[in-house]
């Protein structure tokens, strides 16, 4: 391990490794990782493996429609084109007229920006995944240009393209402490030694909050217990694109490559460290997996998980520079939606570190807008 770097980044979750990975193709030479277990085991590991670029503001919208452009040519970008972008659509069920306003004024902001999303018809929504129940769906929102992609092959491949460009990742070496002295970084202590370094980013998602209180500061950023299932593997194509349902239970699901379905609901526990899965969650997953398509029943579900979704009061990221320490950089929070989110939240935070600014809008997740009660609007969050 190097005594002394350029920058150390604190978490190989996507965020960390994508960012990391922005870092190198920008020349930056001498980039570290420091991660507590191995690279993937915080939430990116766990995910649910959406990407959708139907939100409801603005930021979020054209942070998507970014990210889904970087998704395209990851697997190239990355020199692993065995990782593959499923170009594959979301699809929302909706069963109230009230949903449906919603979702109306979310796909007439979201055409603003050009993403083809549009409202659709029941039957619409069934010629793309044929055993839904529509008995009670009164309209669907639906944009065919959203998708899923493993994280498993996404972290392989970064991890494969950052030792080709010389990023030190560093498994089981957590950080303890963050050095700083007269208000500038000036490294990190790991469990393996300290490390020199002018720039540090925090990417440590659901423990983020541990390393800032350490210097003092104070964001919002909580653990709470999320869970997920896959069940055995049928035949593929059935379900195609991630499918939502708000009424049954903050669903979402959708056909992995091998044939099993993937997906949760909206049942959390927390704030809480504690990831043991529950019977309950079991239940509920089932019970309304089965109302959205009923032939699930014969389905078994082969495993279960629980994961952290990192969550600040209003469901958005906090994202930026840290004014009191010079050098000093968060990217945490990500509750439902940071793996979709990386590739752009990556590109934004390189542009920051190496040129002081950035055109994505990434002023949205200002890590000061708690303190100065200016919350977002809730991010459109599934599970
Ligand atoms: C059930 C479930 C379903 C989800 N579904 C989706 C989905 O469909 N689409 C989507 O976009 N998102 C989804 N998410 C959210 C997504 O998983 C996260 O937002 C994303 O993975 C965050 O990535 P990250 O790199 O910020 O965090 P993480 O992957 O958690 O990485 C942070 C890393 O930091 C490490 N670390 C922490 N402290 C230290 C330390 N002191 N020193 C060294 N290392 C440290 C941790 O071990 C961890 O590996 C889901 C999450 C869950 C739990």
């Amino acid at each position: 391990m190097k005594s002394k770097v350029d920058i150390a980044i604190i978490g190989g979750g996507i965020i960390g490794l994508m960012t990391a990975f922005e870092l190198a193709k920008r020349g930056e030479e001498s980039i570290a990782v420091y991660e507590k277990r191995y690279i993937g085991s915080g939430s990116t590991f766990r995910c649910g493996t959406g990407i959708r670029q139907q939100f409801g503001d603005p930021a979020n919208i054209q942070m998507m429609k970014r990210s889904v452009e970087k998704w395209k040519t990851l697997g190239e970008d990355m020199e692993f084109p065995k990782f593959k972008f499923a170009q594959t659509g979301y699809l929302f069920l909706l069963y109230s007229e009230k949903e449906v306003e919603n979702f109306k004024k979310n796909v007439q902001l979201q055409n603003s920006y050009g993403i083809p999303s549009r409202i659709i018809s029941p039957e619409e929504a069934r010629e793309i995944v044929p055993g839904l129940d529509i008995s009670e769906v009164i309209a669907a929102s639906w944009n065919h240009t959203d998708g899923k992609a493993n994280p498993f092959l996404a972290v392989y491949g970064l991890s494969r393209a950052l030792k080709r460009m010389d990023v030190e990742i560093n498994e089981y070496t957590e950080v303890q402490e963050i050095m700083v002295k007269d208000s500038r970084i000036t490294g990190v202590k790991t469990s393996k030694g300290e490390v020199k370094a002018d720039i540090v980013l925090n990417a440590a998602n659901a423990w983020a909050k541990i390393l800032n209180q350490k210097l003092g500061l104070d964001f919002p950023i909580e653990p709470y217990k999320h869970q997920g299932i896959v069940t055995e593997p049928f035949k593929l194509g059935e379900i195609k694109p991630m499918v939502v349902s708000f009424k049954y239970g903050g669903a979402y699901l959708t056909q992995k490559a091998n044939g099993g379905l993937i997906g949760g609901i909206a049942l959390k526990y927390g704030p809480t460290w504690d990831l043991t899965p529950t019977y309950e969650f079991l239940r509920e997953v089932s019970k309304n997996f089965t109302k959205i398509i009923p032939a699930l029943k014969y389905m078994s579900i082969i495993r279960q998980w629980g994961g952290y979704y990192a969550e600040t009061p209003d469901h958005n990221a906090v994202i930026g520079k840290i004014e009191e320490i010079e050098g000093y950089y968060l990217a945490a929070g990500f509750s439902g939606h940071g793996f979709m989110l990386a590739p752009a939240v990556a590109e934004g935070m390189a542009e920051l570190i190496t040129k002081g600014h950035t055109s994505l809008p990434l002023d949205f997740y200002d890590p000061y807008r708690f303190k100065r009660g200016e919350l977002r609007e809730q991010a459109i969050q599934m599970g």
